[in-house]
């Protein structure tokens, strides 16, 4: 028990999860999310292709929106059986899809804490904006999903886990911290810089920006290569 300034007492709760131990590994690992690939890593052997799950069970919650739609009641009226089937249908793919995005986060999250003390990642924050196409809320929740994931199996081994502010990771250079004046557009897929002449795929550079930031040794992980080196084959 301890008591604030203004005089509240308050009492601290061991949190009864058991914290397992993984082994001390020596390396670290800088993540940076996006919608092509669920999460780019500073390792080739981490990173997590966009699953799309359900690229099928989203044709089909469309199509049982738009059944909805057409079966929804008039006003004053009850809703008929076809409706109520449509929105079961609806829940149960919703259920089925947020339950691939867990396992796939969770399997993941798993091996990314074996093979890491810690880790640094993008603090994303999905804003599910009603004029996001679906393609990117699929993305959006699949990161969220993933990230979620990470943290608490970070918990569960005991790992560092820091996660880090998202703004101008795309722009910073990992090599030097040089900032690029623009943000470059989505299309550019490779960081260049002016400054120091390093030259990355651009979800790289930004993986790396993770650890730089937050204060991660980025000698303790692999995919550094030294400026002027060529640039190895595009995934
Ligand atoms: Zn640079």
């Amino acid at each position: 028990m301890y008591q604030d300034s203004v005089g509240h007492w308050y009492c601290s709760f061991v949190v009864p999860t058991r914290v397992r131990p993984l082994p001390e590994t020596g390396r670290v690992l800088g993540v940076d999310w996006g919608v092509r690939q669920t999460a780019t890593t500073t390792s080739s052997a981490h990173d997590l292709p966009h699953a799309e799950h359900g690229r099928k069970a989203q044709a089909r919650l469309t199509r049982y929106d738009r059944m909805m739609a057409r079966r929804r009641p008039r006003k004053g009226q009850a809703a008929s059986k076809g409706y109520h089937e449509a929105k079961k249908w609806r829940a149960k793919t919703y259920a089925k899809i947020a339950r691939q995005r867990r396992d796939t986060g969770r399997k993941w999250a798993k091996k990314a804490v074996t093979d890491h003390d810690a880790i640094a990642v993008e603090d994303f924050r999905p804003k599910f904006l009603a004029r996001s196409s679906m393609a990117r809320k699929a993305a959006d929740a699949a990161i969220g999903a993933t990230k979620k994931a990470l943290i608490e199996m970070g918990r569960k081994h005991g790992r560092d886990i820091r996660l880090v502010h998202p703004a101008h990771t795309t722009m910073d250079c990992a090599s030097c911290g040089a900032r690029t004046k623009h943000a470059l557009p989505l299309s550019e897929r490779t960081y260049t810089c002016t400054a120091c002449g390093a030259v990355s795929p651009r979800d790289k550079n930004s993986a790396r920006v993770m650890l730089v930031r937050a204060g991660l040794n980025p000698a303790g992980a692999e995919g550094v290569r030294p400026p002027g080196a060529p640039l190895p084959e595009a995934a």
